[in-house]
């Protein structure tokens, strides 16, 4: 007989999931109800305008998509590209690149801005492509880049591409709930985000927004849309106004559940207060580290707080590592992906794991790991970088 699954205890300290807190699993546990109950309906409402809150936007179209982020990214491509569209591309990272094979599988013709791994999205680049190519209608870029712990400008990026008459995709999976995301001061288009990153859900659903620009482009559109489950005409018709929802598939009701309770999580904390945690625990993070003699490779100012790249020092097995951490000391970290791999960790720092204690957690476990492979440190130097850094900040 097979048993019941106990996943083992883990301190989730990758480029997500991250650290999903005792609430929003209780909040998941609770009865399942139908997805056209008035009841769940009017939480539905709530979810939306939470989300809208979230987003900084007054977009009546947004809504949680019933799949992961990567199902937010491809609602916004075969949604916005029309066979034959011309898509401007900007790639610096594996998400960009992905929203490159988005653009081609909707029937579009990519035209990349390729950025170094490690550096933004550079604004000169993408002014340069959109003057080689005028007609373009469709710009995409990631705003944090989870592959390399980069973020990019949205709102320099979005004032060229739309000086230039182009609508703008922008992914902030890992920028919502950790970093600001503007949607209507800085007249993002169409965006989309992920549950599993920093608002602490466990992964499965994609919030997206569409501005007034972009629901134009939709109802314009010549083709239908190539997928049935994605396409926002129907999608809208079950998460539409008003109190009249129709079936349109069964949404995860459980996981909605989660994804109201996290939102009313971030609600109560404040979402600048959140973005202030996520800085704070940063740069505790960070003077630990570099107390041990670790590099931070991305420049300061282009950091992302909520997910930093760690150079693997020379005399230290990367995936051993990893895999002590894992096995002696529970916690998780992230691998470096494509030029990236073996040159990285990516340790993140997202909704709930960016708090004080597990930034002590790691220090130390990192502190013992390393030191076991014969890297050079002053034992207790990381900890107490990152005390000096809590004691003049006045709070932990
Ligand atoms: C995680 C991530 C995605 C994909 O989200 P999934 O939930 O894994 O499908 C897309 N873009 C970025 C920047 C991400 O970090």
């Amino acid at each position: 007989m097979t048993k019941s699954f106990h996943p083992p205890k883990r301190l989730l300290m990758g480029p997500g999931p991250s650290e999903v807190d005792p609430r929003v699993l209780a909040a998941m546990s609770r009865p399942t109800i139908g997805h056209l109950d008035p009841a769940f309906v009017g939480m539905m409402d709530e979810i939306k305008a939470m989300l809208q809150n979230t987003l900084r936007t007054r977009n009546a179209l947004t809504l949680p998509v019933s799949a992961p982020g990567s199902a937010g990214m491809e609602t916004c491509f075969v949604n916005l590209v029309e066979p034959g569209d011309r898509v401007i591309v900007c790639v610096n990272g594996v998400f960009g690149g992905r929203m490159k094979e988005n653009i081609v599988r909707s029937g579009g013709e990519p035209i990349v801005v390729e950025d170094t791994w490690g550096k933004p999205v550079d604004p000169d680049k993408l002014e340069d492509a959109l003057k080689a190519n005028p007609g373009v209608r469709l710009v995409a870029f990631v705003q944090a880049e989870t592959s390399t712990g980069v973020e990019s400008d949205t709102r320099t990026l979005v004032e060229i591409a739309h000086r230039h008459g182009s609508l703008v995709i922008v992914d902030t999976v890992t920028a919502l709930g950790g970093t600001p995301v503007l949607t209507d001061e800085w007249g993002i288009d169409a965006v989309y985000a992920g549950t599993q990153k920093c608002l602490s859900c466990p992964p499965g659903l994609a919030p997206v927004s569409f501005s007034e620009a972009a629901l134009e482009r939709i109802r314009e559109r010549r083709h239908p849309v190539q997928s049935w489950f994605l396409d926002l005409n129907l999608v809208m018709g079950y998460w539409g106004e008003g109190a009249k929802r129709s079936y349109h598939h069964t949404a995860p009701i459980n996981a909605l559940y989660g994804l109201h309770e996290a939102l009313v999580m971030l609600e109560e904390e404040g979402l600048e207060n959140a973005w202030a945690r996520h800085r704070r625990h940063h740069e505790a993070l960070r003077a630990g580290l570099e107390a041990m003699r670790l590099e931070l490779p991305v420049a300061p100012t282009e950091r992302l707080p909520q997910l930093n790249a760690v150079a693997v020092p020379g005399d230290v097995d990367e995936a051993a590592t990893r895999r002590m951490l894992l096995e002696h000391h529970g916690i998780e970290i992230g691998a470096g992906l494509g030029p990236l791999a073996g040159k990285v960790w990516r340790i993140g720092l997202m909704g709930q794991t960016a708090n004080a204690r597990n930034v002590r957690e790691l220090l130390a476990a990192m502190e013992h790991t390393l030191a076991l492979q014969g890297h050079r440190l002053v034992r207790g130097a990381a900890l107490e970088a990152a005390e000096a850094y809590y004691a003049s900040t006045g709070e932990a």
